[in-house]
């Protein structure tokens, strides 16, 4: 059931679209390219099927076993550990090492690389191999399917030249002019695959072959650039343990990855914690970091907030992490900058903190606010602006 669910969304459906498009228009024109009766057809054929079916088993199987979950109310067996992890407000539990909330799943996700909309699922722990497998499969598959559709196409077109001039051995490829534009359109969604998948495909198996998910290549970056005390030294990256153990770490004979999810093993020198107690680190730094601004202009929450101007539209940041509604004279915390847009974390009211929210943060533009100097705002009168504000939306 919890398939059929995730596949009803529209990254596996236009997935399986474009997976259907091609190997339908491959499999037809295959046939007349290469028909089962002439020598090497058969096989032809079946190493088409078989990339076609290695390509939907590990979609499926990635979309289906998920990567693996942290329980509920997790903790780790040993209360003194405690102070080495993050908690998580929503999962009310402990975030175990590696292991990071997505806020699509919304759910605390083990080794957590990213969400991925084409599975409608994270990649993470469990269906790492399976994420990869699909990723090196559907680019192989495409790349046979550019074998057939190219010859296949090239010999429909020159068909009538055949007819009169041909020696009578070319392949006749009976296609009308919808099932010609298909096979056009089919070829342009194998290079597209090629190209998108095939990359992702590479970048994958080079972040497998460090043993670092995507966030923990940013958490390593930001590592590099904390000033640390003689007595801290440097950090090391506790979950390198040589390419190919690292490879192992993922790809093992039974299908299931060598780590719990929980424990993992570490570098000699390293523990269990050095990575959480990095991580908590940087967050303390960034807290630091933080500058407090007021709101004076209402944000809607809007991904192209037109009436914000031509700059605010045209820069937006290129990521899918969330906008946040503002109202004159709310206050944030920023902790990024961009030329016309901030992203910061909501200093909640009384109210609000009596209601359950737990944390509000977002991108906005950064003409909505100004900064909050000496305790007070460099703004010269709030009321006033409110007041103005409503009096517009009221006209
Ligand atoms: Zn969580
Ligand atoms: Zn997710």
């Amino acid at each position: 059931m919890n398939i059929v669910r995730r596949t009803l969304h529209w990254g596996p459906l236009l997935a399986l679209f474009i997976i259907f498009t091609i190997s339908a228009m491959s499999i037809i024109c295959d046939m007349m390219w290469w028909p089962v009766s002439a020598p090497g057809g058969t096989i032809n054929l079946i190493v088409y099927v078989m990339w076609l079916y290695l390509t939907l088993y590990n979609f499926f199987c990635a979309m289906g076993i998920g990567p693996g979950h942290v329980p509920y109310g997790w903790k780790p067996d040993d209360p003194k550990d405690i102070k080495y992890l993050q908690f998580c407000k929503v999962c009310q539990g402990y975030k175990s090492p590696r292991s990071h909330h997505c806020r699509k799943c919304n759910r605390c996700v083990m080794k957590m690389d990213h969400h991925c909309p084409w599975i409608n699922n994270c990649c993470g722990h469990m269906n790492h191999a399976r994420f990869t497998y699909f990723l090196f499969f559907a680019p192989l598959g495409c790349i046979h399917s550019l074998c057939i559709l190219i010859p296949s196409l090239y010999h429909a077109m020159n068909r009538p030249y055949y007819f009169y001039y041909g020696d009578g051995t070319e392949p006749v490829i009976n296609l009308d002019v919808w099932s010609f534009l298909i096979g056009i359109f089919s070829v342009g969604l194998a290079v597209g695959v090629i190209v998108a998948v095939g990359g992702l495909g590479f970048l994958q198996l080079k972040s497998i072959l460090k043993n670092e998910t995507g966030i923990e290549s940013w958490i390593i970056e930001k590592a590099y650039y904390i000033d640390r005390t003689v007595e801290e030294g440097e950090f090391v990256y506790p979950y390198y343990l040589g390419m190919w153990r690292n490879l192992r770490q993922v790809f093992t004979w039974s299908g299931y990855p060598v780590s719990d999810g929980f424990t993992w093993d570490v570098k000699e020198g390293c523990n269990q914690y050095t990575l959480t107690i990095e991580q908590m680190r940087q967050k303390e730094d960034k807290k630091d970091r933080s500058i407090e601004y007021t709101i004076i202009e209402d944000y809607s929450g809007r991904w192209c907030p037109i009436t914000k101007g031509c700059r605010v539209i045209c820069c937006p940041p290129f990521t899918d992490e969330p906008r946040i509604k503002l109202n004159i004279g709310d206050r944030l915390l920023v902790t990024r900058w961009k030329k016309h847009w901030l992203y910061g974390d909501k200093i909640l009211d009384k109210q609000q903190k009596d209601l359950g929210v737990s944390r509000l943060r977002g991108w906005f533009p950064r003409r909505c606010a100004v900064e909050f100097v000496n305790n007070g705002c460099s703004y010269p009168d709030l009321t006033k602006l409110k007041q103005r504000a409503e009096k517009k939306k009221l006209s």
